[in-house]
């Protein structure tokens, strides 16, 4: 995601494979500030430190899921490897500032114990927390179902009905969408 006034830009959960990553940033000529980590899990950071390498942005994560880069950076499983800190530690309320992007996090754990989502320009980023439809599984260690639910109703559902959202999987829907249609949430 880029800002337009200056080209200064932020990659949120940079999964998959940083070459096509960085080939889209190249595309959109972008210089890359900072890489967001809505968790820690595999599928959300597997493409991390690539990318930080190329583009020398900083890295950030809830205090919360920290670990999970500590730990993947000791593994031998994987080929790869994980820069074992973050740059920036990130808590409830923090605003993140890239260019003109100004976005604050959410603390919303329960799939898993850092999980945050973004919210800002009538826009929520959601991780693993709300799906269109869907909410984030709560059987990974440290999984709450009861702080997932807790979270998305006093955290998300409380948000403008046409908050665009755009979850860590799956097809982007809105607040209005979801309190009406997430078969997961009471009416
Ligand atoms: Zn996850
Ligand atoms: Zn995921």
């Amino acid at each position: 995601m880029g800002s337009e006034s200056d080209n200064e830009g932020m990659i949120i959960d940079p999964g998959a494979s940083a070459k096509q990553i960085l080939s889209t940033v190249k595309e959109l000529g972008l210089n890359i500030r900072l890489i967001v980590l809505t968790h820690g899990h595999m599928d959300h950071i597997g493409a991390v430190k690539g990318v930080k390498q190329a583009t020398g942005a900083e890295v950030a994560i809830h205090t919360d899921d920290a670990k999970f880069l500590r730990r993947l950076s000791l593994s031998t499983i994987y080929n790869f490897s994980f820069p074992s800190t973050p740059d920036r530690l990130l808590g409830d309320g923090d605003s993140i500032d890239v260019g003109d992007l100004h976005f604050t996090v959410l603390h919303t754990p329960g799939h898993s114990p850092g999980g945050i989502c973004l919210l800002g320009h009538g826009v929520l980023f959601s991780g693993d927390t709300l799906f269109n439809y869907g909410i984030g599984r709560t059987d990974f260690p440290g999984g709450s179902h009861s702080q997932l639910m807790n979270n998305i109703y006093t955290r998300l559902m409380v948000l403008p009905d046409d908050t665009v959202v755009y979850p860590g999987h799956g097809p982007d829907t809105t607040i209005g969408t979801e309190r009406r249609g997430n078969p997961f949430l009471r009416s």
